[in-house]
C-alpha cells in the first residue's frame, strides 16, 4: 500500500463552488488556504445557475420587504435575523460582484436590470441573461486567481478530522493517483453543494450528491432541516434540465391540458409567480386530476413574450427546447414538469456559518443557517453562498488566529487507507449502481411533493434495506487511479444517510409547512412545528433528533396566501 500523505494549512475549503470561492477570498491574507473540489472547479454546480441574484438594489424597494418576502416564502421557518442579515447585505453584493467585473444584464439607462421571481413583492433578481451562476462565476473565479487561491482539483473528501474536541482537517483521495492524502488545518470550511442525485428526477449534476453533509454528519455535527427538499415547478420531462423561474418572471404562462392558465385557482395574485412550492403542488395536482398531458406534464408558454426577448433574456432556455426536445419555445409551448432542484436543510450553522463543532464551518448549499426555512425563493440561493460564503471566512480566520493550527492523530491516515482496500477487495456482492437506483425511485415516488405517512414509512424501510444491501455490495474497478467506480460507491453511501434523515424528518413533521406537503397533516401547525428539527449520528451511527427554537425577530407567522 503506498504511504498516506499530509499536508498543513491554515484554513481548508472544502468545494470550488460560489460559496467555496467566496468564503476562500475572505481569508485573512497572511494565513495560507487551500480549496479542494472533486471536480474541475468550474464544473462545479454555481454554474448552471439561471435566472438571477436578489437585491434591493432598486430606489424603490427596501432590504426589509425582501425579509419580508424571504421569511413569507420560507412558511415562517427561516431564522429571521438571519434572513435579515442576508437581504440588508444583498446589495453590497451585487455591488462587488458588479465592480470586480460581473457583466449583467441591463435597463435602457444603464443601471442593473431586474426582474420578477417567485414569492417576491418586487422585481428585484438581478440577472444575466439566463446565465447568472456563469457570469458570477466567472468573476469569483478570476478573483481567485488574481489572488493565488491555491485549488487543489480532483480531490475527493472522505473523513471530517475531529480531534481534541475541534475539526482538524480532512482526509482526501486524489483521484487522479489513489493517494489517501491527510489535509490538516486549524478551520475547515464545508461548501459542497447540494444532493439532488437522491432523487430520480432532478436538476442537479451527477456530482451533487451531498457528500459535505453526509461527511459532517457522520463526524458528529448535527444536520438541520433536512424534510425541506424543494422541486422546482419547471422542468424537461426526461432529463429534467430546468426551465428557469425567470421565463415566468418575464410573463410565460402554465396551461393545462385543457388550455386553462391553473394557476388562477392555486394563487390568484401571484399566479405563475407564486413560490415554488405552490406552482409544483398546482401542477401535481394538474396532473393527478387528469388535465395534464400523457407522460405526467403541463405547459409553459412563452410564445407572446416575443422572438427578441426569448433569444436574448432566454437564451439558454431556448437553446435547451429546441436541442433536448426539438421545442422552438417561440412557435409551441414547452412541456414541463416539476424536479428535485435544492436541499433547504443541511450542516447546522449559525449566521456565521459556525456550526456545533469548533473550527468547522459550513456555507452555501451544504449548509442550513436557515435562511430558507420549509421553501427557498429563487435567486435567494446565490445570494446566500455569496453573503455567508464571506462571512464563514472571516470567522474561519479568526478562529486559527486565535486557536493556532491543529493535527490529525496518527492511525487516521491507516484506517482511511485500509477500509478502501477492503471495500476495493471485496469480491462478490451485487453492485451498488442498482441500490442507488432503487433509492432514486424510492425518494422521488414516495418522499415528493406530496408525502403521507403510509409512502414515509414505505420509503423508511426502503432506505434501510438499501443501507443494509450497500454494507455487502461491491464494485468492478479495483484500480487506483481515476477510480470513479469507487468514487461512485461512497457517494451511494453518503446519499443513502442523508436520505434516512430527510425521510425520518418528513415522517416526524405532522403538518404540512412550505415544500414539506403532508396529505394527512394538510395544515401548517405552529403550536407544535414552529421548530427545526437536527439530526446527528450517536457513536454508533444511530441516528438522534432534536429540535431548537425557529428565531423570530419581529415578523410573526401568519397564514401564507398570494
Ligand atoms: C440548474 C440550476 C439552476 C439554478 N439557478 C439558480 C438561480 O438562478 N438563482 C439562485 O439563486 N440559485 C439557483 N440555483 C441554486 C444555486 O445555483 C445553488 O444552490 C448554488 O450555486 C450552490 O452553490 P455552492 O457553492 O453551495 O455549491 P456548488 O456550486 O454545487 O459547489 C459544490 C462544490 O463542492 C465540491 N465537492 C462536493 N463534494 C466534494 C467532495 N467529497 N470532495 C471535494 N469536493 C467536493 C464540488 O466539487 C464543487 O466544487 C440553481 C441550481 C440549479 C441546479
Amino acid at each position: 500500500m503506498e504511504q498516506a500523505k499530509r499536508l498543513r494549512y491554515d484554513v481548508i475549503v472544502v468545494g470550488a463552488g460560489l460559496a467555496g470561492l467566496r468564503a476562500a477570498l475572505a481569508i485573512d491574507p497572511g494565513l495560507k488556504v487551500v480549496v479542494l473540489s472533486k471536480v474541475y472547479p468550474v464544473r462545479s454546480h454555481s454554474v448552471a445557475a439561471q435566472g438571477g441574484i436578489n437585491a434591493a438594489i432598486d430606489p424603490n424597494d427596501r432590504w426589509e420587504d425582501h425579509a419580508f418576502d424571504t421569511i413569507k416564502g420560507s412558511d415562517y421557518l427561516a431564522d429571521q435575523d438571519a434572513a435579515e442579515l442576508m437581504c440588508e447585505d444583498a446589495p453590497r453584493v451585487v455591488y462587488e460582484m458588479e465592480h470586480w467585473g460581473t457583466l449583467f444584464s441591463r435597463r435602457e439607462d444603464g443601471r442593473i436590470a431586474q426582474r420578477s421571481f417567485g414569492g417576491q413583492g418586487y422585481p428585484r433578481a438581478c440577472y444575466a441573461a439566463d446565465k447568472t451562476g456563469r457570469a458570477l462565476y466567472q468573476t469569483l473565479f478570476e478573483q481567485s486567481i488574481k489572488h493565488q487561491v491555491d485549488v487543489l482539483k480532483e480531490f475527493f473528501v472522505l473523513q471530517l478530522v475531529v480531534h481534541d474536541g475541534r475539526a482538524a482537517g480532512v482526509v482526501a483521495l486524489d483521484i487522479a493517483t489513489g493517494t489517501v492524502v491527510g489535509l490538516e488545518a486549524g478551520a475547515v470550511i464545508f461548501a459542497t453543494g447540494g444532493a439532488g442525485m437522491m432523487y430520480a428526477r432532478t436538476t442537479n449534476p451527477y456530482i451533487n450528491t451531498g457528500d459535505g453533509m453526509a461527511v459532517a454528519l457522520r463526524a458528529g455535527v448535527p444536520l438541520k432541516d433536512m424534510e425541506f427538499v424543494q422541486f422546482h415547478p419547471t422542468t424537461l420531462p426526461g432529463m429534467n434540465v430546468l426551465i428557469t423561474e425567470g421565463a415566468r418572471g418575464e410573463g410565460a404562462y402554465l396551461v393545462n391540458k385543457l388550455g386553462e392558465r391553473f394557476m388562477e385557482r392555486y394563487a390568484p395574485k401571484l399566479m405563475e409567480v407564486a413560490p415554488r412550492d405552490i406552482v409544483s403542488r398546482a401542477i401535481e395536482i394538474e396532473i393527478d386530476e387528469g388535465r395534464g398531458f400523457d407522460g405526467g406534464y403541463v405547459h409553459l408558454d412563452l410564445r407572446h413574450l416575443g422572438a427578441d426577448l426569448i433569444r436574448h433574456r432566454l437564451s439558454e432556455i431556448y437553446d435547451f427546447s429546441v436541442s433536448y426536445k426539438g421545442i422552438d419555445p417561440t412557435k409551441e409551448p414547452v412541456p414541463v414538469q416539476p424536479g428535485q432542484h435544492y436541499m433547504m436543510g443541511g450542516i447546522a450553522t449559525d449566521k456565521w456559518g459556525r456550526t456545533a463543532l469548533p473550527g468547522f464551518y459550513a456555507a452555501g448549499e451544504c449548509a442550513a443557517v436557515s435562511v430558507h426555512g420549509a421553501n427557498r425563493l429563487g435567486a435567494n440561493s446565490l445570494l446566500d453562498t455569496l453573503v455567508f460564503g464571506r462571512l464563514a471566512g472571516r470567522e474561519a480566520s479568526r478562529h486559527v488566529q486565535q486557536n493556532g493550527p491543529a493535527s490529525i492523530p496518527d492511525g487516521v491516515l491507516k484506517e482511511a487507507q485500509e477500509s478502501l482496500q477492503t471495500l476495493k477487495s471485496r469480491a462478490s456482492g451485487e453492485h451498488y449502481g442498482t441500490i442507488r437506483k432503487e433509492l432514486r425511485d424510492t425518494m422521488t415516488r414516495l418522499v415528493g411533493t406530496f408525502r403521507t405517512e403510509k409512502r414515509l414509512l414505505e420509503a423508511q424501510h426502503n432506505v434501510a434495506s438499501l443501507r443494509e444491501r450497500l454494507a455487502h455490495a461491491s464494485l468492478m474497478d479495483r484500480g487506483a487511479v481515476f477510480n470513479y467506480d469507487l468514487l461512485a460507491f461512497l457517494e451511494t453511501g453518503f446519499l443513502l444517510d442523508l436520505a434516512e434523515t430527510v425521510v425520518e424528518g418528513a415522517l416526524l413533521r405532522r403538518e404540512s409547512r412550505g415544500a414539506h406537503a403532508r396529505l394527512d397533516y394538510p395544515k401548517r401547525n405552529d403550536q407544535e412545528f414552529l421548530c427545526h428539527f437536527l439530526f446527528s449520528h450517536d457513536r454508533q451511527g444511530r441516528l438522534a433528533m432534536n429540535q431548537e427554537p425557529v428565531v423570530i425577530t419581529h415578523y410573526e407567522p401568519k397564514e401564507r396566501t398570494y
